[in-house]
C-alpha cells in the first residue's frame, strides 16, 4: 500500500468504514498526495487524454457556442466561467475563437476558473497568459452575482459518487474499510438506507443492484441553474455518463496510463471517476428554475456546431473522426445545456 492508502487505511482503523465519496475525494484532493492536487494527468505522459487535448477545433466550438448564447440574450455584462479546466487548453482554444469571432464578449466578461489542483492552476496560468483570469477552488458565491456562462468538460465525472447496494435486508451503502490483512476493501453498512432515499424506479431492482448518486454534482447543477434562471447565462456540460436508463450496475473506475486499474489499489496514481447521471442534472437543473436541453452524443453536437467544415478548414479529418465517431468519442460522451426558461434556443440541441 502506498503512502496515502496508508493515511486512508488508519482513518478508517481509528474511526471505522468510509464511504466511496469520502475515499474518492481523498484519492483525488489529498493536498499532499492526492490525484489532481499533485499531477498533471493528461496526454501520452499521463494517465489519459480529453478531448480539448486531442484538439484545438473542441474548444473552439464551445467557445463559438458560448458567445452565441451570449448574443442570443442581449449582450450582457456577465461571467465567463469553466469548471475543471485541466490544462487551460479548452479556454485557450474557446477564447481565440471568441477573440476573432465576437470581439465584444471579452470585453464585456470576467473569467474565472473553478480548480481545486494549484498544481493544474499554474499550468492553466501559463496555457492562459495574456488573459486574466481568477481562480477559485469552488464554485463559491462569488460567481453568482452575474449572468453565467459556464462550460464543464469532463468535470461532473470526478465529483465523488455514493454507492448503494441491493441486498436481502434492503438497499445499504457501499464503504470502503479494512480487510483481515489490513488492506482496503469494499463492504456494505450494516444499516439500511432510509425509506424513501431510494428512488422509486429502483425499487424493483434485483438484488446486487447498484444505485448510484452524486450528491455533490446535483446541488452544484442546482446552484448554477438558479444563476443562470435568475441573471440570466448557459451552461454546457460535456462528459460520458447515462441517460434515463441508469441500468443496475456500478460504474466507478480507475485509470493508470491509460489503462482500467483496479479502484483502492493504490489511491491518488490513478484518476478514479464515475459516469455522469445525466437524467439527475437535468432534474437538479429544472429545480433551479432553468431549462434543460439534450444529453445529446457529442458527435451529433459537434457536427451541428459545424466540425466538419472546420476539420476541413484545417486539414485534421483525424481529429474530427476521434471527436465525432460513434466508436470514439462521439458517442459515449454526451452534451447537456441549461439555459434560462425564456432564453432562445441554444445552438446545436434543436
Ligand atoms: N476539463 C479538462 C480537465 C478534465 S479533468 C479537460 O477536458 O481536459 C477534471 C478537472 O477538474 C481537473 O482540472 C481537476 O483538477 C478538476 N477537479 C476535479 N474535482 C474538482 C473539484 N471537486 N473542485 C474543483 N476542481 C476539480
Amino acid at each position: 500500500m502506498n503512502a496515502l492508502g496508508e493515511r486512508i487505511a488508519a482513518l478508517i482503523a481509528a474511526q471505522g468504514p468510509i464511504s466511496v465519496a469520502q475515499f474518492m475525494t481523498m484519492a483525488l484532493h489529498d493536498p499532499r498526495a492526492g490525484y489532481y492536487a499533485t499531477r498533471d494527468p493528461f496526454g501520452r505522459g499521463g494517465d489519459f487524454t480529453t478531448a480539448p487535448e486531442i484538439s484545438q477545433m473542441f474548444g473552439e466550438l464551445l467557445g463559438l457556442w458560448i458567445a452565441q448564447c451570449w448574443h442570443d440574450q442581449g449582450k450582457p455584462h456577465a461571467r465567463l466561467v469553466e469548471l475543471g479546466p485541466g490544462r487551460g487548453t479548452l479556454m485557450r482554444d474557446a477564447l481565440r475563437a471568441i477573440r476573432s469571432a465576437m470581439p465584444a464578449f471579452l470585453e464585456s466578461v470576467e473569467i474565472a476558473l473553478v480548480e481545486a489542483s494549484p498544481t493544474l492552476q499554474k499550468i492553466q496560468a501559463e496555457t492562459l497568459s495574456g488573459f486574466t483570469p481568477r481562480w477559485t477552488t469552488h464554485f463559491d458565491n462569488s460567481l453568482s452575482d452575474r449572468p453565467l456562462f459556464l462550460l464543464a468538460n469532463e468535470f461532473f465525472d470526478a465529483l465523488p459518487v455514493n454507492q448503494y447496494v441491493n441486498t436481502e435486508r434492503g438497499w445499504r451503502e457501499r464503504m470502503v474499510t479494512l480487510d483481515d490483512t489490513g488492506a482496503l476493501t469494499f463492504a456494505v453498512s450494516p444499516l439500511t438506507a432510509p425509506v424513501g432515499f431510494i428512488p422509486a424506479n429502483r425499487q424493483a431492482a434485483p438484488l446486487g443492484a447498484f444505485y448510484e448518486t452524486s450528491p455533490t454534482s446535483t446541488a452544484l447543477m442546482q446552484q448554477s441553474a438558479e444563476i443562470i434562471s435568475q441573471k440570466g447565462g448557459a451552461a454546457l456540460i460535456i462528459d460520458y455518463g447515462y441517460g434515463a436508463d441508469a441500468g443496475f450496475g456500478e460504474t466507478l473506475q480507475a485509470v493508470r496510463a491509460h489503462k482500467f486499474a483496479p479502484v483502492l489499489d493504490a489511491p491518488g496514481e490513478a484518476d478514479i471517476s464515475a459516469h455522469v447521471d445525466f437524467a439527475a442534472l437535468t432534474k437538479a437543473a429544472h429545480a433551479g428554475g432553468a431549462n434543460a436541453f439534450g444529453p445529446i452524443s457529442q458527435g451529433h453536437f459537434l457536427i451541428a456546431l459545424g466540425i466538419a467544415q472546420r476539420a476541413q478548414r484545417l486539414q485534421q479529418p483525424k481529429e474530427r473522426e476521434r471527436l465525432t465517431a460513434a466508436d470514439q468519442m462521439g458517442t459515449l460522451f454526451e452534451a447537456l445545456a441549461i439555459m434560462p426558461k425564456n432564453a432562445p434556443l441554444p445552438p446545436g440541441f434543436a
